[in-house]
């Protein structure tokens, strides 16, 4: 067997567990179906926990070039609402703002650095599972295949894995990169007579739809209308469309018109929120979009796919190693359950409070009334950051669940970590040595923290001297009785 795992799809998530796997000692073979550039535009940017992550190891600096640590986001927005939330201590918010073609290239890049084989051009058609592998349509074998292969993937189909949820059909998206006459940019707004100034990267609601003005600073400007009540024609779509639109929801006509240093141009109606039934099926797994699409309001898609690359991409190669605990693989599904279905709660949630309609409009002042109570900002920045998730780590400890903090470059290898300040845990820790390294760097309210490559924080402690058999407990939970395989 050439590759222990196969990832079918070379899309943001499955390079990312692509990388995942090669820091963890197991080179996969990523197959594409494409031959050219890895996607089409899709998303803007990132937004949540995946910002942080991406510092972690190493891959925020490639995106932003200027080696400068992620900042939390002074302002984000939540149902077109605009949320301060540079008062919230602990802001979970962080964001960078990258087209997902610059964080696919990033990926891609990285993953080769790393060793991971990419064949572009090829379209996993069918598989067949046996006891100890899986056959591909090629005859080639391995011993996991991943489906990483978008909403519609392949790989959930031929397992047989349903996808149920709901589609709604009613709401037409027009989106579109332009160029905005200059009288009509004020503070970096769109200045809409009658209407006011459209602030830039806020959805603007009105009773008949919504609109968002994005002028990105070193791209081409970008707006986007959605609404119910005007159908989908049957002739291609236009700039004139969109300002037609834009006109019916804003009530004046602006005359934007197509951008020089962008091509973006997509019309989209209807709405998919699912998620995968199971996310596993004997040898086979799904990621990301293959294992849920929800609406992309306030884009928490990858914050939610790369997660998931994350959380599986170490266990896969405990698996593959031969020191996965039992049930490892296991607590994949629902570890990461949990996190798309706040997502497609609050996707869906936002989609209501953004419809048109006067009942609308009353229940968003309720709604803009409960947001002047800090710990409703509070509630939804967790929401957003996806930070509101925790993991159950069999403990209790105040850290032990949540993302851990930053600890410096060590975090790039993705490998276990042991941090401990106190001096009396390098024994205990000894038997692990081939999986878990132990390192001392300054920690805020703790003492010693066990690190799982995904930085989640497996167990933690106060004390001066740690109990040794609640961290041993915590590294066989984790990582296996020692000597357990060869790692
Ligand atoms: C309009 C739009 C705007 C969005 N905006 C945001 C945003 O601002 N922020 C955000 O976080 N998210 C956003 N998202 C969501 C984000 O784009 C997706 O969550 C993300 O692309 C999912 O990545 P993926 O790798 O799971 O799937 P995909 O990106 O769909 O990649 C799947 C890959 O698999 C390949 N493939 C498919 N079938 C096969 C096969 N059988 N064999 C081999 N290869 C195959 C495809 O060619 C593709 O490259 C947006 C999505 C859309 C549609």
């Amino acid at each position: 067997m050439e590759f222990d795992v196969v990832i079918a799809g070379g899309g943001p998530n499955g390079l990312m567990l692509s990388c995942e796997l090669a820091l963890s000692g197991v080179r996969p073979l990523v197959l594409e179906k494409r031959t050219g550039e890895l996607s089409e535009q899709r998303a803007n940017g990132m937004v949540g926990q995946v910002v942080r992550l991406f510092e972690r190891r190493g891959l925020y600096q490639r995106l932003t070039g200027d080696g400068k640590p992620p900042e939390p986001a002074p302002n984000f927005m939540f149902a077109a609402y605009p949320l301060g939330l540079s008062e919230l201590s602990d802001n979970p918010v962080y964001t960078v703002l990258v087209p997902q073609r610059r964080i696919e290239a990033m990926l891609a890049e990285r993953a080769l650095e790393l060793g991971v084989v990419i064949e572009k051009g090829r379209e996993l058609g069918g598989f067949t599972q046996k006891d100890d592998r899986v056959v591909l349509d090629d005859g080639r074998e391995t011993r996991y295949l991943i489906g990483a292969d978008g909403g519609h993937s392949t790989v959930r189909k031929l397992a047989s894995i349903d996808f149920p949820g709901v589609t709604t059909d009613r709401t037409v998206s027009r989106v579109a990169h332009v160029s905005v006459p200059a009288e009509y940019v004020d503070r970096g707004g769109l200045r809409v007579p009658g209407f006011g100034v459209i602030p830039p990267f806020l959805h603007q609601r009105t009773e008949r739809g919504l609109i968002a003005y994005a002028p990105f600073p070193n791209g081409p400007s970008m707006i986007s209308v959605s609404t119910l009540n005007i159908p989908e024609p049957d002739a291609p779509f236009t700039i004139e469309e969109l300002r037609e639109a834009f006109a019916y929801v804003a009530g004046f006509d602006i005359p934007f018109g197509p951008s020089d240093k962008g091509d973006l141009l997509r019309r989209t109606s209807g709405r998919n929120t699912r998620i995968a039934d199971r996310y596993r099926d004997g040898r086979v797994f799904l990621v990301g979009d293959a294992a849920h699409v929800h609406g992309a309001i306030g884009g928490p898609g990858l914050n939610l796919g790369l997660q998931d690359a994350a959380n599986l991409g170490w266990k896969l190669a405990a698996a593959v190693r031969g020191w996965a605990p039992e049930g490892l693989l296991d607590t994949y599904e629902s570890e990461r359950r949990p996190a798309a279905e706040r997502v497609t709660m609050h996707t869906q949630a936002q989609t209501a409070l953004v419809g048109p309609g006067p009942e609308i409009t009353a229940l968003r002042v309720l709604f803009g009334e409960l947001l002047s109570e800090p710990s409703v900002v509070r509630r939804l920045a967790g929401l957003i950051a996806g930070s509101d998730v925790t993991y159950d780590m069999g403990e209790t400890s105040a850290l032990a669940g949540h993302f851990g903090p930053d600890l410096g470059e060590a975090t790039r290898s993705g490998r276990p970590l042991l941090v401990d300040n106190t001096g009396t845990l390098a024994p205990v820790a000894a038997p692990w040595r081939d999986r878990v390294d132990v390192i001392s760097t300054p920690l805020d309210g703790a003492t010693a923290l066990l690190v799982r490559p995904d930085c989640y924080v497996a167990w933690a402690s106060r004390e001066a001297t740690p109990d040794p058999a609640a961290l041993r407990r915590a590294m066989t939970r984790w990582f296996s009785a020692p000597g357990s395989a060869a790692a």
